[in-house]
């Protein structure tokens, strides 16, 4: 859609007023904690006292927040603004709503105020209250007993990110303790990024590649911006965050850049800045890419134009590539990389599969005419784009993770950074790699976690299934990475041994990816509610999230604002570093406890206490992490002590030089070389040629060398789904939440409305209007929430915030599926539990559904 006639709408783009039922009274139990005191009205500032404190979510930053009280309890909170606020020298670091709304989360009714036990079936949210030694005591038993009976394989540490301290963190505490116990079972990835981790080390060769594009100042040097799924001004809110580096960066290019944003939702991060909206649908970027380059190539103008930097810098664009780098690899020193040149086609090559040439001349070219009918972007509109792209001298290439969040998602990912590769123009100021632009971080030191004696891990995204079938996991069949092996990251999940056992014991800490985030809440709630399979859960949190309604045993944590400790600007947070040295003046509500208290708790059960503190309180942890925090930043004068550092509380630092991504590699190829197995940009993955002849895959998945667009389950062209579920439904980040953290707080559910977006021409069709109630449904369950009708979306697209707190009917009132309704709208009621293919990550966006009224 063209930028004149959409500004019309622009209308829609704040947070709606609209009020809707978040469900979180649904989720309560009868043994929640008492509503604590909180004052009505503020008192006078001169009573007040004010302790420098940080958001520490998982949005990419860690906003610093001024919390003012008055004899322990919260009056107010407010942002940072101690400075001349000059963009790109010392900025404030505004916190969001979300941040600002910390005062009402920390008071939440819900908020866990002392340890507890459950009493009633697992899940039902029943408990009572014990003490904190009988916690300690309890788990550590259990720790013991798993250990003695499975191993401490069977011991899993869940992913939670919804406590970013630098200190007393879950990694710092949880897994300390635990390597000092035998070990635990470990994962790798995250459920944001499987996909792109994966993607670019198939690609790049390094994961965090994926991380390091150029920076996004290098756009006030660009001549066109491509985004794809590029979302910041939605996720990244802070007022020092990458949103903010985006919208600065192209202020200062309007005159010379055009901008083209493809997403299936028109977000936040657009609102009129853009040119051109492609509005494609969800799980196609790989098709609209592929009909892109068709037109580079098709014209001849990669041959005059970008086919030097191929034959210099990449492997596989064609037949000659890939035939050098068969020659090249077998005669390679390393017989590990030696035998790599055995799965390497080079008919196979990515000229002759977009031409539809060779081996792909059944399948045809990769046309615009080809790619408009999948993808819903106009033929037009897609040679417009190639025609961009091919005049642009600087083009500036990006995706979000969202795209990777796909049935077949790490594949798109790998298609964009081959879009990048094809301009020939990586390495140059004002260009990208197609990754996410690098952060600036503040360095910073963090407790010793020690060294973990289980030597193997688990894709995140499959612990569900490890807990069922564990046992009969391996790196061929579910990405099992035994680490001590020795080999680089790509190459280690190649094995055959199993785990040793299924999961026995989970240990959630701030996280809610329990049920919640994690895909097919419905199926997960039942896996978790089988005693007989995980023996023991442990949650610690601080607030009754519905992961927590699962556990076991229920630990509560202090909050951020209760917290002695520090904490930096995360990693997405832009160009300006930052570190906080946090303070507070709060009592911990009820009997809340520190994680850092928790574990030392639990530690002097199991007999290693000593070794777990080291003879340190929090104090003296956090003044030694200081001290060698301050170390790491020479260039920053910050105070002798700690205490002295919590009362100034802020530090920052601006990003010295702008970062360009791959300049040295195209400088000096051979001084330095990729970690890909060819050593170079591979559009051809050797490692994943590997994969695709080696790895057992799950029934409907595939495996390509080339970053090919294909049909998967649930998607666009799915034969098994599109009758009975015709809509594509696709989650987003909402302003309301950052994931599921902030559902519980009725300020944010009152600013930002939790609905599911329908374009015009479906709500037609099933006869609604903005308002309405509907319920959103499959084969996995069903949903019930409000419908806001918008062109914002593509035709024949669903959006819905992701993150709103799972609530079945506690009517038992059963919805379309079959299944009891989710009051609450929870997406993962609707999400495949279905790794990715080579990742075996999140495809959390792959889904199809029927909508009607309720
Ligand atoms: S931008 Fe992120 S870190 Fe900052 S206040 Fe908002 S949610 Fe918290």
């Amino acid at each position: 859609m063209e930028r004149r006639s959409f500004l019309k709408m622009s209308a829609a783009m704040s947070c709606a007023a609209s009020v809707v039922g978040c469900g979180s009274s649904d989720t309560r139990s009868s043994s929640d904690p008492e509503k604590p005191p909180v004052t009505t009205t503020d008192p006078q500032p001169a009573a007040e006292v004010v302790n420098w404190s940080a958001c520490l979510v998982n949005c990419g930053s860690n906003c610093p927040l001024k919390v003012y009280s008055k004899d322990g309890v919260i009056t107010r909170v407010s942002s940072e603004h101690e400075t001349a606020d000059t963009y790109g020298v010392d900025q404030q670091i505004r916190a969001c709503p979300r941040g600002l709304s910390m005062r009402q989360r920390n008071y939440a009714p819900d908020r866990l105020t002392k340890p507890m036990k459950r009493v009633g079936p697992r899940g039902e949210g029943q408990f009572v209250a014990i003490t904190w030694d009988e916690a300690f005591q309890e788990i550590a038993a259990k720790i013991q007993q798993v250990n003695q009976d499975y191993g401490p394989e069977a011991i899993y540490c869940h992913y939670g990110t919804g406590a970013y301290y630098g200190f007393a963190n879950n990694k710092s505490t949880w897994h300390r303790l635990l390597n000092l116990t035998g070990g635990f079972l470990n994962h790798h990835w995250d459920y944001s990024w499987a996909g792109v981790y994966a993607a670019c080390m198939a690609s790049y060769g390094y994961q965090w590649d994926s991380i390091a594009g150029s920076s996004l100042s290098e756009i006030a040097n660009s001549d066109l911006f491509v985004g794809f799924g590029f979302n910041p001004n939605e996720i990244r809110m802070s007022g020092s965050g990458e949103g903010y580096d985006f919208v600065k960066a192209l202020e200062s290019n309007q005159q010379n850049i055009q901008v083209y944003m493809v997403d299936p939702r028109y977000t936040d991060s657009m609102r009129g800045l853009e040119h051109h909206w492609l509005a494609i649908r969800p799980g196609t970027d790989a098709a609209l890419i592929e009909a892109v380059i068709y037109q580079l190539i098709h014209s001849g103008w990669v041959n005059t134009n970008a086919k030097s930097f191929l034959d210099t810098y990449c492997v596989g664009f064609d037949k000659a590539s890939l035939e050098q780098a068969k020659r090249d690899i077998e005669a390679h020193p390393e017989p590990f990389i030696q035998q790599h040149a055995q799965y390497i086609d080079p008919d196979d090559n990515y000229h002759d599969y977009i031409l539809g040439l060779g081996k792909y001349a059944a399948q045809g070219a990769r046309t615009a005419t080809w790619a408009a009918a999948i993808c819903g972007v106009t033929e037009t509109d897609i040679v417009a784009l190639a025609d961009a792209i091919m005049t642009a001298q600087t083009p500036y290439i990006t995706a979000g993770a969202g795209i990777s969040r796909h049935a077949n998602g790490d594949q798109a990912t790998r298609a964009v950074y081959t879009l990048a590769m094809m301009t020939g123009k990586i390495g140059r100021s004002g260009v990208n790699s197609g990754a996410m632009p690098r952060n600036y971080g503040f360095p910073m030191a963090k407790m010793p976690t020690g060294t973990n004696p289980v030597d193997v891990t688990i894709p995140v995204f499959t612990w569900s299934d490890a807990i069922v079938r564990g046992a009969s996991f391996t790196g061929i069949s579910d990405g099992v990475r035994y680490t001590a092996s020795g080999a680089v990251e790509n190459k280690v999940d190649n094995n055959t041994a199993a785990l040793p056992h299924n999961i026995k014991m989970v240990i959630n800490c701030a996280g809610n990816a329990l049920v919640n985030q994690h895909s097919d809440s419905n199926a997960t709630a039942a896996i978790l509610a089988d005693e007989s399979l995980c023996e023991m859960i442990v949650v610690c949190d601080c607030w009754m999230t519905p992961s927590a309604r699962y556990a076991d045993i229920l630990l509560p944590d202090t909050t951020w604002l209760e917290s002695e400790d520090y904490a930096n600007d995360s990693y997405a947070s832009g160009q300006l570093a930052y570190l906080t040295m946090m303070s507070s003046s709060l009592k911990p509500l009820g009997d809340a406890k520190s994680m850092y208290d928790i574990c030392s708790g639990i530690a002097e059960k199991l007999g290693v206490q000593q070794a777990f503190t080291e003879g340190r309180t929090t104090q003296q942890w956090c003044e030694e992490l200081y001290q060698q925090t301050r170390a790491k930043n020479p260039d920053v004068v910050m105070p002798e002590s700690y205490a002295e550092a919590q009362q100034q509380g802020l530090f920052r630092k601006h990003v010295p030089e702008a970062h360009i991504a791959y300049r040295d590699y195209i400088q000096d190829p051979l001084a330095n070389p990729r970690q890909t197995v060819s050593g170079k940009f591979e559009i051809y993955s050797i490692s994943l040629a590997r994969k695709a002849a080696t790895w057992t895959l799950n029934a409907g998945d595939l495996i390509t060398p080339l970053p090919q667009y294909v049909v998967t389950w649930d998607g666009f062209e799915d034969p098994a789904t599109r009758d009975d579920y015709p809509i594509q439904l696709c989650g987003y980040h909402t302003k309301g939440r950052t994931h599921s953290s902030f559902h519980n707080v009725p300020w944010m559910r009152e600013a930002v409305e939790d609905a599911v977006w329908l374009h015009p021409l479906q709500a037609q069709e099933r006869g609604l209007t903005t308002g309405d109630r509907v319920v959103v449904f499959n084969a996995r369950g069903t949903i019930r929430t409000q419908v806001k009708v918008t062109p914002r979306v593509s035709p024949g697209v669903a959006m819905l915030g992701q993150g709103a707190w799972y609530a079945p009917s506690q009517n038992q009132e059963v919805g379309p599926s079959g299944h009891v309704i989710d009051t609450g709208g929870c997406l993962n009621v609707l999400t495949k539990y279905h790794p990715s293919p080579i990742a075996k990550g999140n495809p959390q966006h792959t889904n199809r559904v029927q909508i009607q009224k309720a």
